[in-house]
């Protein structure tokens, strides 16, 4: 979305027939021409760090009344450009902000749009990768400890042999591929790029290997959403 040619983006997308998903801290409007055709826009995801400024202070560091309002303006605007795809809150569950579940569920509600949330955890491959080993340095641990759920978020991680992340191409703001969005080695030029070495650079890769064997690509496909029991019990526990 912060991309200065975003509409033609998604025209482009339209043309090849691909379909398109976005994701958005919703802190910056795109700029859309009357033309703009958002039918081929699959799902729009919104996410939210919480339903206060006490948490977007916390985190994000936005105004969050401009972030409601930008969501508000989004999906209304989408909308009448043709969008008929789903659009998601996803609500980043932290301690702190359990509490204000339900409002962003009304808040949605009123849109006619989804609130799903999912657990917050460490959004850096090192640290996560420290914290799975033990050897995340205690002022940060203390950090995760009072703000994360990390038992029910990260913890048993198993070792998996599958990534969900690696067949996606992952392009970064210069054209460069990268690992995935999680990890970015440089793996070359975008125009460079085959399916058949991509598959090779993530089957070959050392880096790969050691997350798998981490369990964290399991992050993606099971312990990021939220299960509302194991969400009761994390209430429940406070
Ligand atoms: S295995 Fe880990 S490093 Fe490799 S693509 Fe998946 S998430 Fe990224």
């Amino acid at each position: 979305m912060l991309h200065p040619e975003f509409a033609k983006i998604i025209e482009i997308s339209k043309k090849e027939n691909c379909l398109v998903a976005l994701s958005t801290n919703a802190a910056v409007l795109p700029k859309l021409p009357d033309s703009f055709d958002a039918s081929n826009i699959g799902f729009v995801k919104f996410s939210m760090c919480g339903f206060s400024q006490a948490s977007y202070d916390k985190i994000h560091r936005f105004d969050f009344d401009r972030i409601k309002k930008n969501i508000e303006i989004i999906v209304r605007t989408f909308r009448q450009h043709g969008f008929v795809g789903e659009f998601y809150i996803y609500f980043h569950v932290y301690q702190f902000n359990l509490h204000e579940l339900q409002a962003a569920y009304d808040f949605a509600k009123t849109l006619n749009i989804v609130c799903h949330p999912v657990f917050a955890v460490i959004n850096d491959w090192e640290k996560l990768k420290d914290f799975l080993q033990g050897t995340l340095d205690r002022e940060y641990l203390n950090n995760v400890a009072r703000d994360l759920l990390t038992g029910v978020g990260m913890g048993n991680l198993k070792p998996t042999t599958r990534c969900p992340m690696a067949p996606n191409l992952t392009i970064d703001a210069d054209g460069r591929c990268v690992l995935c969005c999680l990890v970015d080695e440089d793996l070359g030029d975008v125009f460079e790029m085959t399916p058949e070495k991509w598959q090779r650079l993530h089957s070959e890769s050392a880096t790969c290997r050691e997350c798998m064997q981490l369990g964290i690509p399991r992050l993606e496909f099971n312990a990021m959403t939220v299960d509302m029991e194991q969400l009761a019990r994390a209430f429940a526990s406070r």
